[in-house]
């Protein structure tokens, strides 16, 4: 993966979370923070850190945050610190802009500011833990569409030394197990004979209702 140049505005908990990610993955981060604590945390860890006031233009600027591929604006509770360090970010030609919002109408204003993405952190989070707890096999999910889901699941005991044209995925409620996640490696595009075994986790396409019904038989 290429080196991209991210600048990271406030370093709280999700910042700095995502700053820390973004070198393990070999990138570049500059972290912006007012508090002089926050900033002294991570400045080992980032690329650069800097103690400024990110609704300052002026500060922006020198930092030549227009350079940056991509900037972050991780700022929650101050509702217009996130609001004008996103807008400064945009006008200086950062390429994308990602936000992080607190409320549905945090959100609205930064879509309407130009934002390329919003983030809801918590509620997004509290969304995905309550799929978790209703169904005990379902390790993580990916919503392709309103209709469609990848779903990774766990194979629980019950299905342990099937095959797939035992267990019959596709016949019975018909998604699609499009890779099988094994302890030596993953099988990519299973066929009729591959075999479940315990710890093996599926990764499942289908509709949401077919899902939840394989889901539920299983379950
Ligand atoms: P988290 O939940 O990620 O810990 P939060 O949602 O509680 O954070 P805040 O604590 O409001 O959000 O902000 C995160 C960071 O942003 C803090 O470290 C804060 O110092 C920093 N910050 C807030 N306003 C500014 C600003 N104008 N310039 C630079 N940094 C700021
Ligand atoms: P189909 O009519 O569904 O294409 P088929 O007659 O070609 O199946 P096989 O490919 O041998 O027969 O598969 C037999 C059954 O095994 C299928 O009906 C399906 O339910 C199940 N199966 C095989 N591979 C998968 C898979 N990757 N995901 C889900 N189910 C599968
Ligand atoms: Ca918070």
């Amino acid at each position: 993966m290429k080196t991209t140049q991210f600048v990271i505005i406030g370093l709280g908990r999700f910042g700095s979370s995502i700053g820390r990610e973004l070198i393990e993955l070999g990138n570049e981060v500059l972290g912006v923070d007012r508090d002089e604590e926050k900033v002294q945390e991570l400045s080992t860890v980032l690329t650069h850190t800097v103690i400024a006031d990110a609704t300052e233009e002026e500060v922006l600027r020198s930092i030549g945050a227009r350079n940056f591929d991509c900037g972050v604006v991780a700022i929650g509770d101050d509702i217009q610190a996130s609001i004008l360090a996103t807008i400064l970010l945009k006008e200086l030609g950062v390429k994308k802009v990602v936000a992080k919002a607190v409320s549905e109408l945090h959100g609205r204003v930064l879509e309407r500011i130009g934002v390329d993405r919003v983030i809801y952190p918590e509620r997004d989070m509290g969304i995905r833990v309550a799929h978790q707890l209703v169904s005990p096999n379902l390790l993580d999910y990916i919503e392709l569409s309103k209709q469609y889901t990848i779903a990774e699941l766990a194979v629980p005991a019950c299905l342990t030394g099937k095959s797939l044209a035992e267990v019959n995925p596709r016949g019975r409620f018909g998604c699609s197990v499009v890779a099988i996640n094994k302890l030596k490696g993953i099988v990519i595009a299973p066929t009729a004979d591959d075999v479940l075994a315990e710890k093996d986790v599926m990764v499942v396409i289908g509709t949401n209702d077919q899902i939840e019904e394989f889901q539920e038989s299983i379950g």
